[in-house]
């Protein structure tokens, strides 16, 4: 009788813990946070695929430090990058990092980190074709421009009655265009203009510059304030050890 009560009494504490052990690990504070990234896997050095297929870059290894910092576990989804913010929304992804501008439109549908990088805005033309060193040079020629970027607001504002402004959903498919002779430059953020020019012998980066002045930074939903906080602390951690020059040197050195 006294053996069986006590068997009772284990068997009772046994399942309790094991409950409890499941519930910490699945659903407590030692559960794994997932957090899904999207960004448009067509920008290097900020984010393409590899040979092997696997998305790598300065955006990549910027996110691996954040969710590393807390233990996330982090998930990476392609999106073109018009469709981004609306993923976002929907909670396909938790965070945008796709070298994306601070801007005051995006401001009013997603909350930003602070500042990780500047850029302005590139142009590149076929090679052998001649130099655009200024904004007349584009006058009349066919444009291209990612969808939903700053590049394309940009044409728009500054070109949409001077030239014919075609927007493409990826990079590669106006880099074709653009080699085949269909557009006549491309408009996209000048560090991957640089990257563009240096491995493809086609093309070339012109001399003009559209300076932008922008900004990048990772989005996330508005109200999110927990989670911003934890991405800039992640970020400022990453300025201060000199963990971000060693990425600076790594991508584009
Ligand atoms: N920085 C530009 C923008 O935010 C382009 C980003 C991109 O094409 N990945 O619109």
């Amino acid at each position: 009788m006294k053996v069986k009560t006590l068997a009772i009494i284990v068997i009772i504490i046994a399942a309790g813990l094991a409950a409890g052990l499941i519930w910490y690990f699945y659903f407590g504070p030692g559960a794994k946070v997932v957090v899904v990234m999207g960004t448009s896997a067509d920008f290097p050095p900020f984010e393409y695929v590899a040979e092997n297929g696997s998305i790598i870059g300065f955006d990549i290894d910027i996110a691996k430090y954040i969710a590393n910092k807390y233990g996330w576990t982090l998930k990476i989804k392609d999106i073109a990058f018009e469709g981004l913010i609306p993923a976002l929304q929907a909670r396909e992804i938790d965070m945008i990092v796709a070298a994306m501008t601070i801007t005051s439109e995006r401001e009013e549908v997603v909350d930003f980190s602070i500042p990780y990088y500047n850029a302005s805005q590139g142009i590149l033309i076929r090679a052998g074709e001649p130099d655009i060193t200024k904004i007349e040079d584009l006058y009349g020629k066919k444009i291209g421009v990612q969808a939903g970027t700053t590049g394309e607001n940009w044409a728009q504002e500054n070109l949409a009655d001077k030239c014919e402004i075609i927007s493409y959903p990826r990079v590669y498919d106006a880099l074709m265009a653009l080699k085949a002779g269909y557009i006549d430059a491309l408009i996209l953020d000048e560090p991957v203009a640089n990257y563009y020019s240096k491995t493809d012998a086609e093309i070339v980066k012109a001399s003009y510059v559209i300076e932008t002045g922008e900004r990048y930074g990772i989005a996330v939903r508005q109200g999110e304030t927990d989670f911003l906080g934890k991405i800039n602390a992640a970020l400022r951690e990453m300025f201060e050890t000199g963990y971000y020059d060693q990425l600076i040197a790594k991508w584009f050195g």
